[in-house]
């Protein structure tokens, strides 16, 4: 979608780069399901809950909100390393970043920040649901999960981007005004147009629209700006208008919730049936078996990550046949796709069960062979 990093060294450079960030994503994950397993069968978790019990007497909120602090905050000490050999060690090996270490950090405890507030208001509200309805809080976390996918992907770009990135009016006004009547071609109102400061953190180039209607704002990667030709980056552009006109974020979004109302339902049952097997005194509501929830909540996740990587591929091509016809010919695309394999070490061709598995976007080749066989209308000479 708005994601469309750019990137270009050596083939064998990208293809390294992007073994190493699939090998310590699928360690990670596995990692992650051993240390629940262990939380859960250590007796650790059911430890850490009745001393906060012990401690603070009925006092549900509290004991969740400060359990899933406490799990948290262990979870972010005993990764740290790894998090830094992935994002930062890596990343400097391939000269993809160019942060120091204090500021990678810096931008990583912010990041920390984010993701304890959304961790700790998803899984409180969560609990609040499946205390008050052990068998049908599943439909209620649907709905809420619903409310939160909207907010973040209309919102928070809006809301955080500014954060972590200076945004400032393009200086070049030609190229705003090209992009303005661009627009008006398109018959798509937008509010402006910013640049976008992605150079002092990484050489990857991006475009994206934040913002709904007339508050619309594009934001172009200075990366973007300094290296593409005009024609290259109004044809990556018309690509970001052919989502907004498919109306792909809505088609994701909404395969995404029906795919989390099958998740939330398997886990409560699972979860229901689990309790009931070991013979547990604990309700499936109580915090002591968070591990256990979570485990199953990523492991009913794992199918579901293709099946919204075959859509989501799905809609890069119709996107990129939007582009192709928008702007008349596949070559400005083209090249701008194959300036971002270059800039942003992306493996032009990774292996096929890859992609299938694990990629969102399709591979550049593929996308590249599809740009050039859309069919053009015949020019029309005026
Ligand atoms: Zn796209």
């Amino acid at each position: 979608m708005g994601n469309e990093a750019i990137h270009n060294p050596a083939p064998g450079a990208a293809r390294g780069y992007e073994a190493i960030h699939r090998c310590l994503f699928l360690f990670r994950f596995t990692l992650i399901l051993l240390l629940l397993a262990l939380y859960h069968f250590s007796g650790a978790s059911a430890n850490l809950a009745d001393g906060l019990l012990d401690r603070f007497g009925d006092a549900p909120l509290r004991i969740r909100f400060l359990y899933l602090t406490i799990t948290l905050f262990g979870y972010y000490a005993l990764l740290f390393p790894l998090s830094v050999y992935d994002g930062f060690v890596i990343e400097h090996r391939f000269g993809q970043s160019l942060q120091t270490f204090r500021n990678w950090f810096g931008d990583s405890l912010k990041e920390y920040a984010v993701d304890l507030c959304l961790f700790l208001l998803f899984f409180s509200v969560l609990y609040a649901f499946l205390n008050a309805s052990p068998h049908g809080w599943w439909l209620a976390a649907t709905g809420f999960y619903l409310v939160g996918v909207v907010l973040l992907a209309f919102v928070a770009p809006v809301l955080l981007l500014p954060w972590f990135f200076t945004l400032e009016p393009l200086d070049d006004q030609d190229l705003a005004d090209a992009i303005s009547s661009f627009f008006a071609e398109m018959k798509m109102p937008v509010s402006g147009v910013y640049r976008w400061g992605l150079g002092e953190k990484t050489r990857a180039a991006n475009a994206a629209f934040v913002g709904l209607g007339a508050s619309r704002r594009i934001l172009l990667s200075d990366t973007l700006l300094d290296r593409y030709s005009r024609e290259e980056i109004l044809a990556v552009l018309a690509h970001e208008v052919g989502h907004h006109r498919h109306r792909d974020i809505p088609r994701l979004l909404g395969l995404s919730v029906a795919l989390a109302a099958l998740i939330f339902f398997l886990t409560a049952r699972s979860l229901h049936a689990w309790t009931l097997a070991v013979g547990l005194s604990r309700s499936p509501g109580d915090i002591a078996l968070f591990p256990i929830l979570l485990l199953y909540l990523l492991l009913f996740s794992l199918p579901a990550l293709p099946l919204l990587n075959a859509y989501s591929r799905s809609r890069e091509y119709a996107a990129d046949a939007y582009a192709v016809a928008a702007v008349g010919g596949a070559e400005p695309l083209v090249t701008a796709l194959q300036r971002m394999t270059d800039q942003n070490l992306v493996d032009p061709l990774p292996p096929r069960w890859v992609e299938t598995l694990l990629h969102s976007h399709p591979s550049i080749a593929r996308r590249v062979a599809h740009a050039r066989a859309v069919p053009l209308p015949p020019k029309s000479t005026s």
